[in-house]
């Protein structure tokens, strides 16, 4: 714990954490300590770890990076908080996002963006920006981030690390700060195979608490990390020749994809004539829901409130007005608008048709096929401020990540070392519904 204290403190400027738990973090690994001498250390004894801050730990602040949950203390700790800590791992602090995990680039964050260890002139990633630099900059050995459209695999790209994000349904949501809840998956952040296994084993699992958690029985991943045999691998075409993606990433995907077919795995392109629909489909969805889970920030429940309200009305739109940040407040005005009566057939209805669509072909892949394979960003970390300006280059960049949280399916981001600037690149892998143990074993395998 004082290792990684001590790396925080000589790296102020690249802003990852929203705040270091230094007293109790301290406590738990003296607890923690002394288990371990009368040999009675969980499977997670002195593992420490930052917690993206929209992940609730009870009694301590948890803010979304929202003015909106300024002062807000968590009544109670989320499920995946409880499992860590039940296993003796320590919660060093919470690690900086975007505004209520909505975003590419950590910059809509109340507390400013991330730096990116690489580059310090360039973004995280997001929204999990905060918990991918942690990682890179080992202010921690592993963090959890929540992954909506791509906020644990594109910012461990930017980053050069492993993001998994776990099937729909693997991990509970219960404790977590909803943004879209039909898309919203707790992920890991990890500089190996083995940690993001060892996690996945004690996070995974039904829980009481939420009933969108499958009941299936979790497998021990971190046993079964050998080779998993020859893989039939799907490329979708349309992603590695898509005009946007990066030569020097696209470079290193297909020398990864020889190095596979060189392993004896089958890879074969495989057509997928739905990308233009992905974006439009998720941004439609993930705002719907959106604009229905934030009606309950209203200047009364929680945080945030404008004290010179004359009336209730006021004071619902006040604290809305000042509270929320502005890409918050564009996804609540899209949703509102997409939900409403005359528009609700003609774009939420058809979002949810598309999605169904996008679902099917994605299953029927898996009939001949393993695992898919695609770019995880089309570039490496771009330059702060860059695409701020155009929200639209901002959604079109999540292209690839939004495909496997449309259809449910698990995923992750595998680190393909640098380009010649020295950022990281990386690709994307993803399986059929709770397969992650392929992803992971596959993983290990190749790295
Ligand atoms: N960039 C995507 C969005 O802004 C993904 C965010 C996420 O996964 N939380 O919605």
């Amino acid at each position: 714990l004082a290792y990684y204290l001590d790396k925080i403190r000589e790296q102020p400027e690249l802003n990852a954490f929203n705040e270091v738990f230094v007293s109790s973090a301290t406590e738990q690994a003296v607890a923690v300590q002394e288990k371990i001498n009368a040999g009675k250390a969980g499977r997670l004894a002195g593992m420490v770890i930052g917690i993206k801050d929209n992940i609730l730990y009870k009694d301590h602040q948890t803010t979304a990076s929202s003015k909106m949950l300024d002062g807000f203390i968590a009544p109670y700790s989320s499920t995946v908080v409880s499992r860590l800590l039940a296993e003796d791992a320590v919660i060093i602090g919470r690690l900086n996002c975007d505004e209520f995990a909505m975003g590419g680039s950590n910059e809509t964050s109340f507390f400013g963006p991330v730096r990116n260890a690489a580059d310090n002139q360039r973004v995280a990633g997001g929204s999990s920006g905060g918990s991918a630099v942690a990682v890179q900059a080992d202010l921690c050995l592993a963090a959890l981030g929540t992954d909506t459209g791509g906020s644990v695999r594109q910012p461990a790209a930017f980053c050069g690390c492993f993001g998994l994000k776990p099937t729909y349904g693997r991990i509970s949501r219960y404790g977590v700060i909803a943004y879209a809840s039909s898309f919203d998956q707790v992920g890991t952040l990890t500089s190996s195979v083995s940690d993001a296994a060892l996690l996945m084993e004690i996070l995974a699992g039904a829980d009481a608490y939420d009933s969108t958690v499958s009941a299936k029985s979790v497998p021990v991943y971190s046993e079964e990390l050998n080779s998993p045999g020859k893989q039939r691998i799907a490329v979708l075409k349309e992603t590695m020749e898509s005009e946007a993606l990066d030569p020097e990433t696209k470079h290193a995907i297909l020398q990864a994809i020889a190095g596979f077919r060189a392993a004896g795995h089958q890879v074969d392109e495989v057509s997928f004539d739905l990308l233009d629909y992905l974006v439009p489909a998720y941004y439609v969805l993930t705002a719907a829901e959106a604009s229905s889970n934030l009606s309950r920030y209203d200047g009364v429940h929680y945080g945030y409130r404008n004290l010179q309200a004359e009336n209730l009305n006021s004071l619902y739109k006040k604290s809305r007005a000042e509270g929320f940040g502005t890409e918050v407040k564009r996804r609540i005005m899209l949703g509102t608008f997409v939900l409403s009566a005359g528009y609700y057939d003609a774009y939420y209805q058809k979002a949810q048709q598309v999605r169904r669509l996008i679902r099917e072909r994605v299953e029927a892949l898996f009939t001949n096929y393993d695992l898919i394979l695609t770019p995880v960003a089309p570039t490496p970390a771009f330059k702060i401020g860059e695409n701020m300006q155009d929200p639209l280059v901002m959604y079109m960049a999540d292209i690839f990540t939004v495909l496997p949280s449309l259809s449910g399916i698990p995923s992750i981001a595998v680190p393909l070392g640098n380009n010649q600037a020295g950022l990281p690149l990386s690709l994307q892998l993803s399986a059929k519904h709770f397969n992650e143990g392929l992803l992971l074993a596959f993983t290990a395998g190749f790295k």
